[in-house]
């Protein structure tokens, strides 16, 4: 039997992947990434903003001296209005607003926003944190829980109530009670629901708005954050700081098989039929495609079988991208910020509900960034994440289709003209997400980011502390917890709980 050549193996080059890689090779370990694509990245490939970078694999991987810069690490939004009385949000904490909005509102989303913050604050420790076991002699990692629960409890009582009766709310109501203007209440409502599959009157819609909250750019909670270059400079940041800690990251390499030998994961196959080894096997890849695909239901239990089939990864998210001839005007709002199209939180809702039947909105919402009002070397181009579009329509083609005339229909009532500075269109469905990006249902977390399936519920009871189910095997993408976005968090805490287990 041929021997190993290296320590770990890590399965795919996403920011989890990339993150996971170089703490593990920078304790010592021999570390090869296996990336299926032609370049490292993944998922940031589709990113625009950076909203939840971990600092410790910020701090870690040194990524300014791989070329990570700036342009902004608080982005204000302008939430657009087609009559050009838009709103705009900014300031330290998001929450000086002009424009478009009551004085009582300015008041009153102060408050709530610092509140929302407070309390996602109190959350955030448990991001870094393996979930807890719920078992018998699950000893610290339940000691660890209560910390969480102290911190919550410290905020006073009524505080505390607060916390406990948001969360159960939805945040469709939570924005009815607080505020009157239908603006501020459409950008916050499309905040709380992005990247989910949840409309704003969806239960248990409050948590993971909070979960979004908490996460930090450049040591700043709940802000938004512009790389230059784009997201995909973060990752390529990402990818040469793992190279030059020693890990070989080897692209084009798709793994079709994760090897079990005596009930121990010992190697992968890739698709050329060649087999590479080593003890530890890590999947930075969707945790159901990882047990379903790569393990098989054959070395599985099958009750795990059963829940991992069951695991709900509904995306709901569309990236478009138009190459423009020139900067857009959207009556008069800085292009700088952050647009967002989102009228009112009924705006948000009333896109959600077609996407339940297969169907795609009339009047899709958005968030819009253009890189070239930052950088004016940068060539002219529209980024905007679309929600929501359907993940199983019945007629690919003509979803695809109908989203991108709605798409450019909502544009041309807020830029008029837009349409004749377009010289290329594309749009990536969620089923496009899916084939390009492997996430499954193009789903945004690798695995939906609800109450149902967070902390020690994620991906699956039994797999939530990033040890799979066959000694050897490691879960660590945005499916694990805490869930998606480019921030490289669950890759990082899971090559933590593999050194502890050594
Ligand atoms: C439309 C959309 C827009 C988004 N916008 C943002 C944003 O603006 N900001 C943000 O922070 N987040 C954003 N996200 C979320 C973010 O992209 C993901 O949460 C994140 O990329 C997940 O990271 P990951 O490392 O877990 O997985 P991925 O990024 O999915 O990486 C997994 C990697 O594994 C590779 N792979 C898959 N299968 C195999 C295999 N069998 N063998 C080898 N390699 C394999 C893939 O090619 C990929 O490179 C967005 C998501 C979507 C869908």
């Amino acid at each position: 039997m041929p021997m190993p050549s290296y320590d770990v193996i890590v399965i795919g080059a996403g920011p989890n992947g990339l993150a996971a890689a170089h703490r593990l090779a920078s304790r010592g370990a021999k570390v090869l990434v296996l990336e299926g694509a032609n370049t490292p990245g993944g998922g940031a490939g589709l990113a625009h903003l950076s909203y939840n970078l971990d600092a410790r694999v910020e701090a870690a991987m040194n990524l300014r001296d791989h070329g990570l810069r700036w342009m902004s690490t608080n982005l204000a939004t302008t939430a657009l209005s087609a009559d050009g009385m838009h709103l705009r949000l900014e300031g330290a904490l998001g929450d000086r607003l002009t424009g478009n909005c009551s004085d009582a509102d300015h008041i009153a989303w102060a408050q709530l926003r610092r509140r929302l913050l407070r309390f996602a604050a109190v959350l955030s420790p448990l991001n870094q944190m393996t979930p807890p076991r719920i078992a018998r002699k699950a000893g610290n990692h339940l000691l660890q829980l209560a910390k969480v629960g102290l911190r919550a409890r410290m905020l006073g009582a009524s505080e505390f109530r607060e916390l406990g009766r948001i969360l159960l709310t939805n945040v469709h109501d939570l924005l009815d009670d607080e505020l009157t203007s239908p603006l501020l209440k459409g950008v916050l409502a499309f905040d709380a629901t992005l990247g989910g599959w949840l409309g704003p009157r969806s239960p248990n819609t409050v948590l993971p708005w909070l979960v979004r909250l908490s996460g930090q750019t450049a040591g700043v909670q709940g802000v938004l954050g512009l790389p230059k270059g784009g997201m995909p400079a973060l990752a390529a940041a990402l990818a040469r700081s793992v190279e030059a800690a020693g890990v070989t990251l080897r692209c084009n390499a798709r793994v079709i098989r994760i090897m079990i030998e005596a009930e121990r994961a010992v190697g992968v196959t890739l698709t050329s039929g060649e087999e590479v080894r080593a003890p530890r096997i890590l999947s930075a890849i969707a945790p159901a495609v990882t047990l379903l695909d790569l393990v098989g239901p054959r070395h599985l239990d099958t009750g795990l079988t059963t829940r991992a089939r069951q695991l709900k990864a509904r995306g709901g998210t569309a990236k478009l991208d138009l190459t423009l001839r020139a900067l857009p005007d959207f009556r008069g709002a800085n292009l700088k910020d952050r647009l967002v199209i989102a009228g009112s939180e009924h705006a948000v809702e009333t896109a959600f509900n077609p996407v339940k039947y297969g169907r795609t909105p009339d009047r899709p919402v958005m968030e819009i960034v253009l890189p070239s009002a930052h950088d004016p070397e940068a060539p002219h181009h529209l980024s905007a994440i679309v929600q929501f579009a359907p993940h199983a329509p019945a007629d690919r083609d003509a979803a695809r289709q109908a989203m991108l005339a709605a798409c450019m229909a909502q544009l041309e009532t807020q830029a008029p003209g837009i349409g004749a500075l377009v010289q290329r269109a594309e749009i990536l469905m969620p089923f496009d997400i899916e084939d390009r990006y492997g996430l499954p249902g193009g789903q945004w977390h690798a695995g939906e980011l609800s109450v149902e399936q967070m902390l020690f519920l994620r991906p699956l009871p039994g797999v939530a502390q990033y040890r799979g189910p066959i000694p050897g095997l490691w879960l660590a993408s945005a499916g694990c917890h805490p869930g998606g976005g480019v921030s490289g968090t669950p890759g990082w805490n899971a090559a933590l709980a593999m050194e502890a287990a050594e």
